[in-house]
């Protein structure tokens, strides 16, 4: 059978334009890789009444009805009551969840009030979703045929709890599993790799493919359903092996979080370390590797040369190539990667000069050209980009630093630089 969803956000907050439905966005996307249709988003306040009359409506309309916000302690958060009341279920002490909250509190180093049990009263016989990373546990339960599952509002919160509570709960509902894959694609744009995966992607009904961008980078998720997992990844594979053929070296990896990832992954495989030298990245490039969870054992260090003379005088960068061509070319970026190599006594490093904006540089050059290098022991490599004018100021220097990160990767799988 197949299921329709209603996502109800409880929060007054959200209807005054105080935050945006962020919850909605993050579970409709997560139900839709389940495989599940989601039909509806409502919003509605911290009023009994209206409340009572929106799960009335999605209780008519969808099978799987998830609410978010509204389980916490105060007299505004009124979900468990409204849910509990339309589907005729008594709001019952949970002696477990009442532990779980006490030494949440305690662990963080809080006093509790008693108001925060409210928070344990919950649907007699519903499955408990116990909450690890606050205090209002969720709940989900079946009934009138129609199947409910609440979520604390604070995203920090609903979104481990979709992934870690509400999901396996989902996927105990349908038959067999639903299996995905990411490949992960840099240096093609969203719109050339939909054309060339249109039809393919029309004619697919399992598994299907489905494309995402962001920040210069482009996903595709495939994704299978099958009896057994086994049997769903024997129908990803083919997919997985064509998408790879059909995109060649574009491909950085299959499941891996980053770029900046895949850098740090095979630099220590292969025992060899990295540094970085900055201007127009004014340290991206250096705060993204050292997010990869174990940088310390590739990443030996950054300098931040936003000015010529720390360029001059730090990494060594020619005086008189700087006065000559100023800061925004690809010989001081070179010559930035070879100084960072040298001064920082690491295997390889990466250099990036540019104009962020919003104004050109003093000599001219437009808003988005930018040049980035890598130094290795085999040589030196620049690469000229020319972002174009239009994108934001973080987005180009996410995207450069991107593209610094594409030539490690390529040199690190001896792939050629791509240009
Ligand atoms: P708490 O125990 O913190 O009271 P709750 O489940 O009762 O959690 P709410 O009181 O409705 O949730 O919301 C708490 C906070 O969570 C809000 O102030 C808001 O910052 C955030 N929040 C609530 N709903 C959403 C939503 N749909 N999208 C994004 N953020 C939300
Ligand atoms: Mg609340």
């Amino acid at each position: 059978m197949s299921h329709t969803v209603e996502i109800l956000s409880v929060g007054t907050e959200l209807l005054l334009g105080n935050i945006a439905n962020t919850d909605a966005q993050m579970l409709s996307q997560g139900l839709s890789e389940l495989g599940l249709n989601v039909f509806w988003h409502t919003v509605v306040g911290d009023n009994l009444q209206r409340a009572e009359e929106a799960v009335a409506l999605a209780k008519k309309r969808a099978d799987i009805i998830i609410t978010t916000g509204g389980l916490g302690p105060t007299c505004d958060d009124l979900t468990k009551n409204v849910l509990a009341e339309a589907f005729g279920r008594k709001l019952v002490f949970d002696e477990g969840s009442a532990e779980r909250i006490r030494s949440y509190f305690n662990r963080i180093g809080r006093t509790m009030t008693d108001n925060n049990l409210q928070q344990a009263m919950l649907p007699e016989g519903c499955t408990i979703l116990p909450n690890d990373w606050g205090t209002a546990p969720g709940c989900a339960f079946e009934a009138d045929g129609v199947h409910v599952i609440m979520l604390p509002g604070p995203p920090s919160e609903c979104r481990p709890m979709f992934q870690y509570r509400a999901k396996p709960y989902l996927l105990s509902l349908s038959e067999g599993v639903i299996a995905s894959h990411t490949i992960k694609l840099f240096g093609i744009g969203e719109s050339t790799m939909e054309a060339q995966l249109r039809d393919q992607m029309n004619a697919m009904s399992n598994p299907t493919l489905a494309p995402y961008a962001k920040e210069g980078e482009c996903e595709l998720r495939v994704t299978a359903k099958a009896a057994a997992d086994e049997e769903a990844q024997a129908l990803l594979q083919p997919t997985v092996a064509q998408v790879r053929e059909l995109f060649g070296d574009k491909v950085y990896g299959v499941d891996v979080p980053s770029l900046e990832y895949v850098v740090i992954r095979d630099l220590k495989e292969k025992g060899l370390t990295i540094g970085t030298a900055e201007s127009c990245t004014g340290g991206l490039m250096a705060k993204r590797l050292t997010d990869v969870p174990g940088a310390s054992a590739a990443f030996r260090g950054g300098i931040v040369s936003y000015t010529n003379e720390i360029k001059a005088g730090v990494l060594g960068v020619p005086q008189d190539m700087l006065n000559r061509l100023g800061a925004v070319s690809g010989e001081v970026a070179a010559a930035m990667a070879e100084g960072a190599r040298r001064v920082l006594g690491c295997d390889i490093a990466l250099s990036s000069t540019g104009v962020a904006g919003p104004d050109r540089d003093d000599r001219g050059s437009e808003v988005g050209t930018m040049f980035v290098a890598i130094a290795t022991p085999e040589g030196t490599r620049v690469r000229a980009l020319h972002l174009g004018a239009r994108p934001m100021r973080e987005r180009l220097r996410t995207q450069t630093a991107s593209h610094a990160f594409d030539l490690a990767r390529r040199y690190l799988s001896g792939l050629d630089y791509g240009d």
